[in-house]
C-alpha cells in the first residue's frame, strides 16, 4: 500500500521538478506510511525524494510503535533532529511540506536550507487522498454503518430533564462502543443553540418543545464517520415541521445529484436552490459538505466555486441546514461516496425527524 502510494507521489514530484516532499503531523504520513505521529514538539517527519527511498525520522522513544514498510530513522534526544532531516533534503530548488506541519518545524528548516523554496504540499496530496480505494472505502462504510446505529439507539433515550453536556457525553460512549476507536466530536445543540451549526455541549436543560441537532463521528481503523440526525423532545417548536420538509427534500435531492462528471458546487447548488425556493435561503449558512477519510474535514468541498470535477472514490458529506436564530436550527447529513453509475450512501439510518422523551 505505502509503496504504491509513495511511487504516485514520486511521479508527481517528478512531473513538476520539486525535489521532495516532507510530511509530519497530520493526515499525509499514515496515507503515505500507515504511522500517525503524536502531534509533539519532537518532530517526526517523512521525506520522500523525487527518485530513491523515502526515510521516516521518528524520535527514538516512538520508533518502538512504528510499524511501516518505509526505511525508519530514529534520532536520539541530543540530536539536532532538523540537521540531519536537513541532510536528506535537496539543497537547492523546491520542497514541499505538509499543510499541517508545525510552523516551528518549518523555520528550522528554512534555517537550515536558505536555498529552498518551501511550498505547500496540499495540491499534491489532495488529489490522490481524494480517491479512496477499497479498503479506504470499506473503512468508511464500517465506520458510516456504526454510528447510524448510534442514532437508532438515541431514539429510544430520554432527552428531557438532561443537560447538553450529558448527551453528549452519552453519544461519545456509544460512539465507542458501535467499535470506533476514538470519538472526534459529539455535538448536541437544543433549541435556540441550534442555530450554531458547531455548538459546543452546554449544561443547558434538554426541555419538552426542544428540537435537538444531533451531530456525531469518530475514527474506525483511521478514517472518520460523520452524521447529523434531529431529535424533537415530546412535539416539534412553531414552524419546524415546514421548514423540515424542505431540507429532508433538500438534503435527498442533493444526494442524487452526486454521479462521476458533475461538480462539486453542482451539489451544492442541488441542496441551496431547493432551500431557497422553501423561502428559507438565508438560514443555509454554510457549504452543504466536506470531504471524509483520514481527516474529518478534507477535500472536496462542496461549496460554491469549488469546480472540482466529482470522480468514483471520491467521500464527503452532504449536510445542509437551516438555522433561524434564537428560535431553532436543523441538519441532516449523511456520508456518500461516489460510484461508478452514481452514489452509495455510507449513513442509512432513518432521515425522518425522530420524537423523543
Ligand atoms: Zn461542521
Ligand atoms: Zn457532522
Ligand atoms: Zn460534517
Amino acid at each position: 500500500m505505502s509503496d504504491r502510494r509513495i511511487a504516485a507521489v514520486q511521479t508527481v514530484l517528478q512531473q513538476n521538478e520539486i525535489g521532495a516532499l516532507l510530511a509530519s503531523v497530520g493526515s499525509d504520513l499514515p496515507y503515505l506510511t500507515g504511522y500517525r505521529a503524536m502531534p509533539l514538539e519532537r518532530i517526526t517527519a517523512l521525506v520522500v525524494p523525487g527518485v530513491g527511498d523515502a526515510d521516516l525520522f521518528v524520535p527514538e522513544l516512538e520508533a518502538p510503535r512504528v510499524a511501516t514498510a518505509v526505511e525508519v530513522r530514529p534520532w536520539g534526544e541530543t540530536t539536532d533532529p532538523f540537521d540531519l532531516i536537513a541532510s536528506a533534503l535537496p539543497k537547492s530548488g523546491i520542497v514541499a511540506v505538509g499543510d499541517q506541519m508545525w510552523s516551528s518545524f518549518l523555520i528550522a528548516l528554512q534555517e537550515r536550507l536558505p536555498g529552498i523554496r518551501f511550498v505547500d504540499a496540499e495540491s499534491i496530496m489532495a488529489p490522490l487522498r481524494m480517491i479512496k480505494d477499497e479498503d479506504e472505502i470499506a473503512a468508511l462504510r464500517d465506520a458510516g454503518h456504526a454510528v447510524d446505529g448510534v442514532a437508532d439507539e438515541l431514539a429510544t433515550l430520554r432527552f428531557s430533564g438532561r443537560t447538553e453536556r450529558e448527551m453528549s457525553r452519552i453519544v461519545s460512549d456509544l460512539v465507542l462502543a458501535s467499535g470506533h476507536e476514538s470519538v472526534s466530536f459529539a455535538i448536541v445543540a437544543a433549541g435556540s443553540n441550534g442555530a450554531s451549526p458547531h455548538h459546543e455541549a452546554s449544561d443547558r436543560v434538554i426541555r419538552p418543545g426542544d428540537a435537538v441537532v444531533v451531530d456525531f463521528g469518530g475514527r474506525m481503523r483511521g478514517y472518520g464517520s460523520d452524521t447529523t440526525r434531529m431529535y424533537c423532545v415530546e412535539e416539534t417548536p412553531e414552524g419546524f415541521d415546514d421548514a423540515y420538509a424542505v431540507l429532508e427534500h433538500a438534503q435527498s435531492v442533493s444526494v442524487e445529484s452526486v454521479r462521476p462528471g458533475t461538480t462539486a458546487q453542482a451539489i451544492d447548488t442541488a441542496a441551496r436552490s431547493i432551500i431557497a425556493d422553501g423561502g428559507y435561503g438565508e438560514f443555509f449558512i454554510h457549504r452543504t459538505g466536506h470531504g471524509i477519510g483520514l481527516d474529518a474535514h478534507e477535500q472536496p468541498y462542496i461549496v460554491q466555486g469549488n469546480t472540482q470535477e466529482i470522480r468514483v472514490g471520491m467521500a464527503f458529506s452532504i449536510e445542509p441546514g437551516i438555522y433561524v436564530p434564537d428560535r431553532w436550527g436543523m441538519r441532516i447529513e449523511d456520508v456518500v461516496v461516489v460510484t461508478g453509475d452514481g452514489v452509495e450512501r455510507l449513513n442509512r439510518s432513518s432521515r425522518a425527524l425522530r420524537l423523543v422523551e
